[in-house]
C-alpha cells in the first residue's frame, strides 16, 4: 500500500534564538483540501512555526517537504514560487489604489522584466481579479479606494491579493481580529470557498471561529505538538486544559 502523500510535511523542526528553542522538535502534517488551525498560549511558537515556513526564520534542524520539495534550503522567494502565500497581521494593501487595482498588481505576470513592462489590462486578468473580488465580498467595490474600505475588507482584500497568485497553501495569522461578527462568519464561508482549491493553515486566538474552519486543530506549547485532532478532542485533552487554565 502507498503511504499517504502530504501536502506538508514538516519533520524533526527546531529554532533556537540565543539558545532558547522557540520551536522543539515539531512535526507537522498538513493534507491538501484541509484547513489547519494552530492555537497556544503566547509564546508557544506559532508565529515561528509560520516564519519557518515561509523562509522568514532558518531552521536550526529538521525539514519542511512541500509537495515534496525540501523549502529549508530556499529562500523566501524561492519559497513563494512553490506555491505557499503568508498573511501577516497587518494587511499590506495599497491604500491609494482601487480594490481593482491592488488585485490587478498581485496578479503574477512571469518573472521577467519585460513581462511586467508589457502588462495589459486584458480579458485573462479582468476575469480573474472579478472572479476574486467576489470571493472576497468586493465585487460591488472593485472601483472603490482601499483606503476607505472597512477594516474587514482589507484583510478579505490582502486575502484576495494572495490568492490570485493561486499558491496551493495559504497561511493566515489571526485573519479575524478586530472584525465584526458578521465579518467573521463571511470569513469563514470564504475559508470554505478557498479550501476547495487550496489548503489552509490558521493561527488563530477566536474559538467561535475555530470551531467554524477548523477541521484539524494543532495546539502547540513550548515549541512543541501539545494535543492534535478535531475541535472537540483537543478542547477535552486534559493536557490542553491545564495549560490553559493552569495559569
Ligand atoms: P506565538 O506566536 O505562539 O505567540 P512566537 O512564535 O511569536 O509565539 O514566539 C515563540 C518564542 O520565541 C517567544 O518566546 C518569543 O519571544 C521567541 N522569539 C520569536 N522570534 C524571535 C526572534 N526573532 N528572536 C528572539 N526570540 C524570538
Amino acid at each position: 500500500e502507498q503511504p499517504k502523500e502530504f501536502l506538508l510535511s514538516i519533520e524533526g523542526l527546531s529554532v533556537s534564538f540565543d539558545g532558547f528553542k522557540a520551536v522543539n522538535d515539531l512535526s507537522l502534517y498538513v493534507e491538501e483540501n484541509e484547513i489547519r488551525v494552530i492555537i497556544g498560549p503566547n509564546g508557544a511558537g506559532k508565529t515561528t512555526v509560520l516564519d519557518l515556513i515561509c523562509g522568514r526564520t532558518r531552521a536550526t534542524e529538521g525539514s519542511i517537504r512541500f509537495r515534496g520539495k525540501e523549502l529549508t534550503k530556499l529562500r523566501e522567494h524561492e519559497i513563494v514560487h512553490a506555491g505557499v502565500g503568508r498573511k501577516f497581521q497587518n494587511p499590506s494593501i495599497y491604500e491609494d489604489l482601487t480594490v481593482f487595482e491592488n488585485l490587478e498588481l498581485s496578479f503574477p505576470r512571469g518573472r521577467s522584466v519585460l513581462g511586467a513592462l508589457t502588462f495589459r489590462r486584458d480579458a485573462e486578468v479582468i476575469n480573474r481579479v472579478e472572479e476574486i473580488a467576489e470571493m472576497i465580498f468586493l465585487k460591488d467595490h472593485l472601483e472603490t479606494d482601499a483606503a476607505i474600505l472597512s477594516h474587514g475588507q482589507k484583510q478579505w482584500l490582502e486575502i484576495g491579493m494572495l490568492l490570485i497568485q493561486s499558491p496551493e497553501l495559504l497561511m493566515l495569522d489571526e485573519p479575524v481580529a478586530g472584525m465584526s461578527v458578521s465579518e467573521r462568519l463571511k470569513t469563514a464561508e470564504l475559508l470554505n470557498t478557498i479550501i476547495k482549491k487550496h489548503s489552509v493553515i490558521v493561527i488563530e486566538h477566536d474559538m467561535k471561529f475555530v470551531e467554524d474552519i477548523a477541521h484539524r486543530v494543532t495546539v502547540l506549547h513550548q515549541g512543541k505538538v501539545l494535543s492534535e485532532g478535531s475541535m472537540e478532542r483537543v478542547q477535552s485533552d486534559p493536557k490542553v486544559i491545564e495549560v490553559y487554565l493552569g495559569h
